[in-house]
């Protein structure tokens, strides 16, 4: 199988598994006070110290979660609810059109607690512009409980301009989220210019199920869900100590190989894309093109995504569709559509996304199937179309 789907998860880096597996191999809990439980909670302060150090924060700013979703879930939920209750006017959460679920969905379900959810819009490349956040900020002003914006994006790769976004949320004294999930190890991250960043395991080389929450120490949160002191209280729940000990050097191995990854990474998107400029001409690369450099987004026209998708599977190729099916419905994709794009070429786009395991030979084969896959593609499409109906874009 060639796969060519590390946006969604990447294999484990073998370093972390050793770390991983070590850690699983022995027992105590880290809030226990006999020698089993202090050697857990030693392992978790240095997985902790050396997260924060590779990151540039200091440790007590790390907070341990089960992913990146629970981590954007405390930001968004818990930050909001923080800040209301210190300050009940601010009701206002600004999230860009291009966030991932982890983030849309929990700030859309505040709506329930009273929150008004104020969408930031996207340009073509599906970048925010800082000057409309400063407009929006400044329309709501004194009424932002927190602003939300991703570092990358995981459908097209954009990059968002977080140290301009910093510096205008700064000015109002208005929180900022970063979701950083697939930035990490690919683009240098300076966290401290974001109130909270949303990290997870399982997109660098680490396990799924552990992620974390880098917080200033002055960052208003509220837990989630209780049960325990855990985490500074803001976490509770027995510490997932193999989990921890394993993303401590998944994160580490992410910070020392930044450069050549991306530069390597780089390489196979410029062979990806100059070889489907090749076999499929008419396809649409979507997104900045000077972006995430491991994460493809193309649209082909005349085909269902998810119908190309799974034609490639059969082949041997797996890539995605950045949109999720619906009770088996093709949803077109929000985030190209919040970009501009119709609902069939918001349709028709497919992700390419490699990792630390991929070579040019994947991207080979992956060109060896195209043409036949978006023929076929093609072919069902127009089979499907209801009659006299034209092609829409
Ligand atoms: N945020 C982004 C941008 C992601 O791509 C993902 C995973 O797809 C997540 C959050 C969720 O992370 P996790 O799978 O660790 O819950």
């Amino acid at each position: 199988m060639t796969y060519l789907d590390h946006a969604a998860t990447t294999p484990l880096r073998p370093q972390v598994r050793e770390r991983w597996l070590a850690a699983a191999d022995r027992v105590g809990n880290p809030s226990s006070v006999h020698a089993a439980g202090r050697a857990a909670r030693r392992l978790v302060e240095e997985s902790r110290e050396q997260t924060g150090a590779a990151l540039g924060v200091p440790a007590d700013t790390v907070v341990f979660t089960a992913g990146g979703t629970e981590a954007d879930n405390l930001a968004v939920v818990g930050g909001f609810r923080a800040r209301r209750a210190q300050d009940p006017d601010r009701r206002v959460v600004l999230i860009s059109a291009v966030e991932h679920k982890a983030v849309a969905e929990p700030a859309a379900a505040l709506a329930d607690e009273g929150a008004v959810v104020v969408t930031i819009p996207v340009d073509r490349s599906g970048q925010v512009d800082p000057t409309r956040v400063k407009e929006l900020l400044a329309e709501h002003a004194g009424a932002v409980a927190l602003v939300a914006v991703m570092w990358a994006n995981n459908e097209v790769g954009t990059l968002q301009p977080v140290a301009e976004l910093s510096g205008v949320c700064a000015d109002f004294d208005v929180p900022l989220h970063v979701d950083a999930v697939q930035a990490l190890g690919v683009v240098p991250l300076q966290t401290d210019l974001a109130t909270t960043v949303a990290l997870s395991g399982h997109k660098i080389g680490g396990p799924p199920g552990i992620g974390m929450l880098v917080h200033h120490r002055g960052a208003a949160l509220a837990p989630l869900a209780r049960g325990g002191g855990h985490e500074s209280g803001l976490r509770p729940g027995t510490l997932n100590t193999p989990g921890i000990a394993a993303l401590a050097a998944a994160v580490q191995l992410a910070v020392d190989d930044r450069a050549a990854h991306a530069a390597a990474l780089g390489e196979l998107r410029a062979h990806l894309v100059a070889g489907i400029g090749q076999v499929v001409p008419d396809a649409v690369v979507n997104g900045d093109p000077a972006g995430h450099p491991g994460i493809v987004n193309v649209g082909f026209p005349g085909c269902e995504g998810d119908a190309l998708m799974l034609l490639l599977d059969a082949a041997g190729i797996a890539v995605s569709t950045g949109s999720a099916c619906n009770v088996g419905i093709p949803q077109p994709s929000a985030v190209l559509r919040a970009m501009g794009a119709d609902v069939a070429a918001a349709r028709s786009a497919l992700r390419f996304s490699f990792g630390w395991t991929s070579t040019p030979a994947d991207v080979d084969a992956c060109l060896a199937a195209l043409p036949g896959a978006v023929q076929r593609a093609r072919r069902a499409g127009a089979l499907s179309a209801p009659p006299g109906a034209g092609r829409t874009r």
